[in-house]
């Protein structure tokens, strides 16, 4: 698509700064990033919880739901999954200019498509999460029954089974949820939010 030259980026008065001060907070992207039923969504909203107890300011942008409304227009051909995460990330890298830490929650298989949601934002506001949860595990779980339904042919391209998933190679959080409960992998993340300065606090109230 054509940038339009009549399109002129307005400076506005409120910053990013002033709001990160007012929020008292550093505000950046989480993004999760796993396998279907690796934890992403389960994950991103345990993180939420501690966040709000601890009165920081959020908002959790959750794949499925994102295609109910903004994306409802997109399917899961390559050019419109590329769309999808291209829409996602220009949306989460909004709520990073008003101040809020963003956790997004979706599969973003393909580490190109992770690379230009990334571009998107500062270096230090993007923090990638691999959800690492062996497949075997992944479908043992099958919560939403997705596994099943690609096994009997009836869900074509899905991750993990007839379409790759990109492993992240230095993601800025890793965690096995197969060996670790939700909360204890919640605490890993808060804790990485305290230790680089995103949010005040103590790294040892979440020693693990
Ligand atoms: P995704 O969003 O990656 O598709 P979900 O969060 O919807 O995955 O589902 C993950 C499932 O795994 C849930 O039923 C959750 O209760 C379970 N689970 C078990 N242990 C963990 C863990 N340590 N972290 C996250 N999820 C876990």
């Amino acid at each position: 698509m054509q940038e339009n030259e009549n399109i002129v980026w307005h400076e506005q008065h409120i910053t990013k700064d002033k709001r990160e001060e007012l929020l008292n907070q550093k505000p950046c992207i989480l993004w999760f990033t796993g396998l279907s039923a690796s934890g992403k969504s389960t994950l991103a909203n345990a993180v939420e919880v501690e966040l709000f107890k601890r009165g920081q300011k959020t908002y959790l942008l959750d794949g499925d739901n994102v295609r109910h409304g903004l994306n409802k227009d997109l399917g899961f051909s390559e050019l419109d999954r590329i769309e999808n995460i291209r829409r996602i990330g220009e949306v989460a890298k909004l709520f990073v200019d008003s101040g809020l830490l963003t956790l997004t929650a979706f599969i973003s298989p393909f580490k190109s498509d992770r690379q230009i949601a990334r571009s998107l934002v500062k270096y230090d506001e993007f923090i990638e999460i691999f959800v690492d949860t062996p497949i075997e595990v992944c479908e043992q779980r099958d919560p939403k029954g997705l596994y099943k339904k690609a096994r009997d042919g009836a869900i074509k391209n899905f991750t993990g089974i007839d379409s790759p998933y990109e492993q992240p190679e230095n993601p800025e959080i890793h965690i096995q949820t197969d060996q670790k409960t939700v909360q204890e992998c919640a605490d890993l993340v808060v804790n990485h939010l305290i230790k680089f300065g995103y949010i005040q606090g103590n790294e040892n109230d979440y020693a693990i």
